[in-house]
């Protein structure tokens, strides 16, 4: 599925506009040492940094190039709650986002949300490396270093949350940007302020490499990872972003080998998902130069058997996006025919198929592949689209009130819902499925708008009308809780 959003979202408004609607290890002895971190972010409760961490997520959706890949997301997902799952003092659940950003970067924050950048699977060769680099950002959450940093920043300038908040933001999304804004706004901070301390990291890295471990993945990939951003450093011009946030000292890396060292040796096996994702990001979703990403391709076509089955996949994604069709296919076909289930290749194969409007293979494929995988959301999104692409929108429209209210803090489900809706005249429920995009990415004024039209429009009294409302009623109360955060 090749949704993206701004696109299709400004594509939509416009439509509606126009529509008239004005209307398991032996532990290394150093982890006997205390969690300094822990005693610590005494001011901030569990449940100020939850709605932080709601309100920062939604203005990112906002402002952010977020990937809204499903396979991709749910990939992410799995890989961090794997870590989060293995990791001590975790207080709220976890997301974990991706953007589409050419620079080496990862953050957490609050509510237990990490975003990190696309460019990490540029750079990371194994998925002991990026799992290192999410277990680090987990651990500066559940340390509450992140908490412990905005009080420092609160209690040296006694400014309102919001404003801690946003430059803390800005710190950690736009390393660069946030330190001029500081300087800006933040007279008389140091330098010094903006980024983690030694201590910070040192922790950071000692939790995280232990979690690293229990997770079942390589120690050494942490070093390693660490050794491509000194690399980094050295040959290019351009500091990595992360190293703004997380300073790398010679020490660092030479504690991280020497720490990983302690750790009995393991063979982790390769993750044939991780190289599938990694593919899939090279390919689909960033601006390496083409020739750079044959490279890699053709280097995976000489690897192992996960490598070549990569490369493969890499290759008929490559061909497809030629609209070269039937070379994609010629790919393809012999690996479903091998691996019917797998949702990597069904999802580009439905791709293909919807390019060439052949909507009843996909629409096929897809129903056969939920009756084994009941319920899987990327094969109920995929078909959904299939659905609107074949202009079949009352079964689009019926999968995804399903998806919506399993799914609900999915963008990509209400878009196609709204479109749904839209190309239907159903307006009320175009102008409602509008809204929880418009409130998912925090801007709660125009989803309220949006959600009184529809109202206006259905029956006085009815079903539809008391739904909309309490909506409304629930939206309010968010924005509420959200005023004292927000500027
Ligand atoms: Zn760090």
């Amino acid at each position: 599925m090749r949704k993206t959003l701004k696109k299709n979202l400004v594509a939509i408004f416009i439509s509606l506009l126009l529509c008239g609607n004005t209307s398991v290890f032996s532990a290394p002895v150093e982890d006997a040492l205390p969690d300094i971190g822990t005693t610590a972010g005494a001011t901030l409760s569990i449940n100020q940094e939850m709605v932080m961490g709601d309100l920062y997520i939604r203005s990112i959706r906002a402002q952010a190039p977020l990937i809204y890949d499903p396979l991709l997301t749910q990939y992410i997902n799995k890989l961090g709650q794997k870590l989060v799952n293995h990791a001590d003092s975790v207080k709220t659940p976890f997301h974990f986002y991706l953007i589409n950003n050419p620079n080496i970067n990862a953050y957490a924050f609050f509510g237990g949300n990490v975003v990190l950048h696309s460019a990490l699977f540029r750079y990371s060769r194994t998925e002991s490396e990026l799992a290192s680099v999410i277990a680090h950002e987990i651990s500066h959450v559940t340390q509450r270093h992140l908490a412990r940093l905005m009080e420092d920043q609160q209690r040296k300038s006694p400014i309102a949350w919001a404003g801690a908040l946003g430059s803390i933001l800005l710190m950690m999304a736009s390393p660069q940007a946030g330190m001029a804004a500081l300087s800006g706004t933040l007279a008389g901070f140091q330098q010094g302020m903006i980024s983690f301390t030694q201590s910070n990291e040192q922790e950071a890295d000692r939790i995280g490499m232990r979690t690293l471990s229990r997770a079942g993945f390589d120690p050494h990939g942490m070093p390693a990872f660490m050794q491509i951003l000194a690399d980094q450093s050295r040959y290019s011009s351009k500091l990595p972003e992360i190293l703004y946030t997380h300073p790398l000292p010679a020490s660092r890396l030479a504690d991280a080998r020497n720490r990983a060292n302690q750790y009995p040796t393991k063979t982790v096996t390769e993750s044939q998902n991780f190289l599938f994702a990694r593919v899939r990001i090279l390919t689909m979703f960033s601006t390496e130069r083409r020739p750079d990403i044959e490279l890699l391709l053709n280097k995976y076509s000489q690897g192992t058997t996960k490598e070549q089955l990569a490369a493969a996949y890499g290759h008929a994604i490559l061909f497809s996006k030629d609209k070269n069709y039937s070379e994609a296919r010629k790919i393809l076909t012999p690996l479903l025919d091998k691996q019917p289930d797998n949702i990597w290749f069904i999802d580009t194969m439905t791709d293909i198929d919807i390019e060439q409007k052949q909507y009843a293979n996909a629409i096929n494929r897809l129903q056969d592949a939920l009756k084994t995988q009941k319920g899987n959301p990327i094969l109920q999104i995929n078909l959904a689209n299939t659905y609107l692409e074949a202009k079949q929108y009352p079964q689009a429209s019926q999968l995804l009130f399903r998806y919506t209210f399993n799914n609900p803090d999915d963008l990509i489900g209400w878009q196609l819902l709204m479109e749904s809706a839209g190309k239907q005249g159903k307006r009320n429920e175009e102008l409602a499925a509008y809204a929880e995009t418009m409130a998912l990415q925090g801007k709660f004024d125009m989803a309220i708008e949006y959600l009184s039209k529809a109202s206006a429009l259905v029956k006085l009294g009815s079903y539809d009308q008391k739904r909309y409302d309490a909506r409304i009623d629930q939206l309010r109360q968010l924005q509420q809780s959200y005023s004292q955060y927000k500027k």
